[in-house]
């Protein structure tokens, strides 16, 4: 049995105490850092043997880890933080363990994205995880303009020295008023989250030079395209919909200021002008 254990984002406490159970019960827990994964193991009085399974040795790694789960070892994975296999590795190691019929099962721990997410106070229901943008320029534009188009939640990672030059590529793609959070150091003692639009952002930490771990969570990028796009009939349909539902004259032209980012006045116009 393979366990995918999640382990903390930054605060200690965070370590579940089944995470703790499974880490002391398994015959090997392997890890991106052995020293790393040792001072955590340490710090809960757990002395595991290590093996050491990153993003450079995981082929190799990878077939000796699935020939000992073929024998009926117990062996769990974590990462130097959060969930393995979120921007960190694990994924083929999960993928070879179902093709060889091995039992993979998660002891699930902290996110740095969905932490992100639930503090950016954006839209939770439908949301995206795109990691890290490539940082060579071609894959990296076609992220980007991925992302610019992205009517979901959008979440990103960034390394502090990267944040700006990622701010800017975004805003230049034309995604400067796009509102976006930047979290910053979650669930440590200098954690902070910056809201703002995309090029209020670069203009803080321009000021502010970006230390620590971050994440970006940008609001879908649907509004733009729906208001452009809806037909006058799309319009009046809308508006009916809304006065049906028993709103007046004024409350439908607020929701729908909100809605298409229009002016209340004119809509209030508008919509009087349909329902009279
Ligand atoms: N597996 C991890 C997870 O489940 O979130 C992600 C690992 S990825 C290699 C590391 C990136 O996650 C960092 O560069 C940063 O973008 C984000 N991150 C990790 N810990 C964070 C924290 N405490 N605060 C903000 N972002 C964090």
């Amino acid at each position: 049995m393979l366990y995918l254990v999640g382990t903390p984002i930054g605060n200690m406490q965070d370590l579940s105490s089944r995470a703790i159970e499974i880490l002391s019960h398994v015959e090997l827990v392997a890890c991106e850092d052995t020293r790393r994964t040792g001072l955590l193991l340490s710090h809960f009085g757990i002395s595991a043997k290590l093996m050491s399974y990153h993003e450079h040795n995981k082929a190799a790694a990878g077939s000796k880890l699935i020939s000992r789960l073929k024998e009926g070892a117990e062996i769990a994975l974590v990462s130097d933080a959060g969930m393995p296999s979120i921007s960190d590795p694990g994924e083929d190691l999960v993928k070879a363990c179902i093709e060889e019929g091995i039992d993979v099962t998660t002891v699930p721990g902290p996110v740095a994205g969905i932490s992100a997410l639930v503090l950016s106070g954006m839209d939770t229901r439908h949301y995206y995880f795109e990691g890290f943008l490539p940082v060579e320029s071609k894959e990296r534009k076609i992220r980007i303009d991925v992302v610019s188009k992205m009517p979901s939640t959008t979440i990103l990672y960034e390394a502090p020295h990267r944040l700006l030059r990622t701010l800017s590529d975004l805003s230049e793609a034309g995604n400067g008023n796009r509102k976006a959070s930047a979290a910053r150091e979650l669930t440590k003692k200098f954690e902070q989250v910056v809201r703002g639009t995309i090029d209020e952002l670069i203009s803080h930490f321009e000021e502010v030079p970006p230390k620590g771990e971050f994440v970006l969570v940008l609001e879908g990028a649907v509004g733009k395209e729906e208001k452009r796009v809806l037909t006058s009939e799309e319009r009046q349909n809308r508006i009916i919909y809304l006065e049906n539902s028993g709103m007046s004259t004024k409350e439908i032209a607020k929701t729908l200021a909100l809605e298409w980012g229009e002016s209340k006045k004119a809509l209030y116009d508008e919509v009087l002008k349909m329902i009279k």
